[in-house]
């Protein structure tokens, strides 16, 4: 990118660490966490554990890491995990699961509010049969494409999963966003979980780190196989004192993205030739759909002229973050407004929430 980007809609991943969390960091005592002596890690990990009713927490470099050493300690090899067509563990890891742990993915389809339907998990689940691989976890994702999954939901998947031996796992990449929208506790929504990865990099604004938290002895598990995946960091004390701070003070500000997503949707719906619908917009992502790809093309490129960066083709995600403050939303529709005005009226085909199915679907991240 050539221009200078001050206004970043790509993804709530962009933030960068504040002068207070950098401050965090440069204060931070730090030991060697391998040899579990990092102060920093241990209080961290010993903090996510408490808030989150669990018994144990570990660091990881990223919400993919976190995500495959649970994986990795909750399946051996030759079972199964069902999860979502597009969830993000399955479609956007790599298949991590598959390559590193030879656990086979059973992915269904999501129901439109981002729940598996239960019954359609069961018909899933193979009997114990030496022709089958054995149905092992149920792994969940919460938020998903901005969507909060509802609160009753999360009692009725353990109870299903207690029902039917499965191990409950949830991809809790934006699982504060929910939280604050839904005005709940963390530990409310991970009571009902047998494990919970949760990204420090995203909207909270940590450059860099994913909590797992579970039990002691599936986070003993995890942690080996984070150590074979190269996640073993020495000094890591200095991250861990960004995920402190993140954690104690960027929680409860994602309400402010929040509205400032709302925000931006009203004002994108109001522009002829974006299709946007702000009641779809539950937390920090506002979808738009273009009349094509060349029209998102040229609009990219001008925003880029104005210092504004945005992801994707005909279908875009835009995603407010604690970098992006309600001037910088002025600023994105003033330019929304002064593209589409100097052209004609636009055919809009159908739009809304994106499809999975749809080739032009965006990256994740
Ligand atoms: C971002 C994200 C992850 C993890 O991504 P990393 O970039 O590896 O930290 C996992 N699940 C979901 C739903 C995500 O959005």
């Amino acid at each position: 990118m050539n221009q200078r980007i001050d206004i970043d809609f790509r993804s709530d991943t962009v933030t960068r660490p504040s002068p207070a969390m950098l401050q965090a960091m440069m204060a931070a005592e730090v030991g060697d966490d391998v040899f579990q002596d990092d102060p920093s890690v241990n209080a961290l990990e010993a903090y996510a554990a408490r808030i989150t009713g669990k018994q144990a927490a570990l660091l990881c470099t990223s919400g993919t890491q976190s995500n495959l050493v649970a994986l990795l300690a909750h399946c051996q090899r030759g079972d199964e995990y069902i999860v979502g067509q597009e969830a993000h563990t399955y479609k956007y890891e790599g298949g991590g699961a598959a390559v590193l742990g030879s656990i086979q993915p059973q992915p269904i389809e999501f129901e439109a509010d981002s729940t598996l339907d239960l019954e359609k998990v069961r018909d899933k689940i193979k009997a114990d049969d030496y022709h089958f691989a054995r149905s092992r976890l149920l792994c969940l994702e919460n938020t998903r494409y901005g969507d909060v999954l509802p609160l009753d939901y999360h009692d009725r998947a353990a109870s299903f999963c207690e029902e039917t031996g499965l191990a409950l796992h949830l991809d809790g990449a934006r699982l504060f966003n929910a939280c604050v929208k839904q005005n709940v506790d963390v530990a409310e929504i991970s009571q009902h979980y047998d494990s919970v990865s949760l990204c420090i990099s995203k909207g909270l604004g940590a450059p860099a780190g994913s909590l797992l938290v579970g039990t002691e002895a599936l986070i003993t598990e995890a942690r080996k196989w984070r150590k074979m995946l190269g996640g073993g960091m020495r000094q890591a004390g200095y991250i861990a004192a960004a995920c402190q701070y993140a954690l104690e003070n960027n929680v409860q500000r994602l309400a402010e993205d929040h509205a400032n997503a709302q925000l931006l949707a009203r004002g994108l719906s109001t522009i002829s030739g974006i299709q946007c619908d702000p009641a779809s917009v539950q937390t920090n992502m506002v979808f738009i759909t273009l009349d094509s790809a060349e029209t998102a093309d040229r609009l990219r490129a001008y925003l880029a002229e104005q210092g504004i960066a945005v992801l994707g083709g005909q279908m875009m995600r835009l995603v407010t973050h604690l970098d992006i403050d309600a001037h910088g939303v002025d600023k994105m529709l003033a330019s929304c407004r002064r593209f589409f005005s100097a052209r004609g009226p636009v055919m809009l085909p159908a739009g809304g929430k994106p499809d999975p199915s749809d080739p032009l679907t965006f990256p994740r991240g």
